[in-house]
């Protein structure tokens, strides 16, 4: 173990021990040690955390949408300045490279702070004439929010739920993943320290368990999810009881089709940082490559060859391309589907197994492994397998590559890369998926709508979409005459 104290529950602006007198303790994926002791939320941390929340939204949403704004923005810049604690704390925690958290991570969740901080005041309702006067809507907050986060971008799901939740007057209790729950409680201290009422923001860690009292409570006005469609299920089941409303961004097995006339080195680097980013642990990943036949051995022999050049290694070495898995039984998953890929046929052209990295022998390290020889039904071609494993398929036709691509389940993300502006444009509008890039993959700019079809979830976050899901729209009638009543 570290020499990293306990964490505590973070409820009304301050650190608290949990009731249930439990803690769990939190791994560097790398060695496989402890970090430090997290505290275990039950029923009663659960209940004092919604009934702080409900006292400090009472405060926050009589603030105008300016003051909520300066806060949030306040807190933008507190996160970078502390941006390099901040990375490393992520990639201690996570295993991410610090070559991907002061950006992707901690830079995200500041934009995304940033950007909501300046809408917080542009809120605003429609007003029309109608026959006896007139009405007026007005965008009001939903009361306490719950943000459930899963593990692979913690300090950003954080930012991503809570930043429109606070812009637009409600409060947030969060629970980070258990295998990554120290960064979430880190911005709570930078809201708070950028003026942040208490209660606004509160952060209990725990297992399913406490998002599953969560969901249930009766004080709580919405969930939003990031996490596994079963997760995403079984969460939308257990807000249906108090007709909660959900925002889920799950899982998908998205696709990237690189068309003949694509930019080759523009795709294959689309490929391996929609496979291999964040050691693949990315919701929206392009893990079906699909090559159009004519180019297939070029894009092949590009693809491997810089593959075979990436670094894998202790995340904290800036150097470092490849960290290690969150987990040891994600890492035993990922390594299973691997097996599965070989039993079923497919034959391994870089990769296939657990990565030894010298100094780091109890690491959960996975090559970064490319698959080719695949069908569309074997297993690792259908099923998300959220880590470093890309599957190359190839095609002979547009009218054939969509069909196959959106014969999925998911429909979380999709990518194009061609020169033709009309080919580009007329897969985007055919692919069912609900974000696509032309000549490009997974960048995510909050300014962007961000969200699935399909089963890979329900609602859109980043953007000023996002407000839709965190307020509930008031009409409100006036009238200009009498009441002629008949009677
Ligand atoms: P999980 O679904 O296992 O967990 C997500 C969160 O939900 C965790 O905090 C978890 O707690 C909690 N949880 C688990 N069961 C319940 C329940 N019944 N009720 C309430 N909360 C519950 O996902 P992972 O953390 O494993 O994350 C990986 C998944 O997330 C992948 O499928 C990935 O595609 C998806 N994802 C989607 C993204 C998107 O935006 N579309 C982005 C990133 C990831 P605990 O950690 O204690 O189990």
């Amino acid at each position: 173990m570290s020499d990293m104290e306990d964490r505590l529950l973070w409820i009304h602006g301050d650190y608290v021990a949990p009731e249930t007198g439990r803690f769990f303790e939190t791994l560097n994926p790398a060695t496989g040690e402890a970090i430090c002791r997290v505290a275990e939320a039950g029923q009663a941390d659960v209940d004092k955390a919604v009934v702080s929340a409900q006292k400090g939204q009472a405060v926050w949403r009589a603030m105008s949408g300016a003051e909520r704004g300066r806060v949030l923005v306040k807190t933008a810049q507190l996160l970078r300045e502390h941006c390099d604690a901040l990375a490393r704390l992520e990639s201690l925690d996570g295993g991410k490279p610090l070559a991907e958290t002061p950006e992707a991570d901690v830079g995200s969740a500041a934009d995304c702070l940033e950007y909501f901080g300046g809408q917080a005041a542009s809120l605003q309702g429609e007003y029309q004439a109608v026959p006896g006067g007139f009405f007026y809507t007005r965008p009001e907050p939903l009361g306490v929010c719950v943000g459930i986060g899963a593990w692979n971008y913690p300090i950003q799901i954080a930012a991503w739920k809570s930043a429109p939740a606070l812009a637009a007057g409600n409060a947030m209790i969060f629970k980070p993943a258990e295998l990554t729950p120290l960064s979430a409680l880190k911005l709570a201290e930078l809201y708070k320290q950028a003026g942040l009422p208490d209660g606004v923001f509160n952060v209990v860690q725990g297992m399913a368990d406490t998002g599953k009292m969560l969901t249930a409570h009766s004080g709580v006005a919405k969930v939003s999810l990031t996490g596994e469609v079963g997760t995403g299920k079984a969460v939308m089941r257990a807000a249906a009881d108090s007709l909660k409303s959900v925002t889920l961004e799950l899982g998908g097995k998205s696709p990237l089709i690189v068309f003949e006339d694509a930019d080759l080195d523009n795709a294959v680097g689309a490929a391996m940082l929609g496979n291999f980013y964040t050691q693949g642990q990315i919701c929206t990943n392009s893990t079906r490559v699909f090559v159009h036949q004519s180019i297939r051995d070029a894009f092949i022999e590009k693809l491997v060859a810089r593959t075979q050049k990436l670094r894998l290694g202790d995340p904290l070495d800036p150097d470092t391309d490849l960290g290690p898995m969150v987990s040891a039984d994600h890492m035993a998953g990922v390594l299973e589907y691997i097996e599965i890929g070989k039993k079923e046929g497919g034959s391994v052209l870089v990769g296939g197994g657990r990565a030894k990295v010298p100094g780091f022998e109890n690491g959960n390290f996975v090559e970064p492994t490319i698959f080719d020889g695949l069908n569309d039904k074997m297993t690792i071609v259908r099923e998300e397998i959220f880590g470093p494993v890309l599957s190359l398929l190839d095609f002979s036709s547009e009218e054939e590559v969509l069909e196959r691509a959106n014969n999925t389940e998911f429909g979380l993300a999709g990518g194009v890369f061609t020169r033709d502006i009309q080919r580009g444009h007329r897969v985007a509008d055919r692919l069912d998926a609900g974000i696509v890039w032309i000549n490009q993959y997974n960048l995510t700019p909050v300014e962007m709508p961000f969200g699935g079809f399909k089963q890979s979830g329900i609602g859109k976050e980043n953007s000023r979409r996002a407000f839709e899901h965190y307020t509930r729209m008031k009409t409100v009638y006036v009238a200009e005459g009498d009441v002629e009543a008949p009677y």
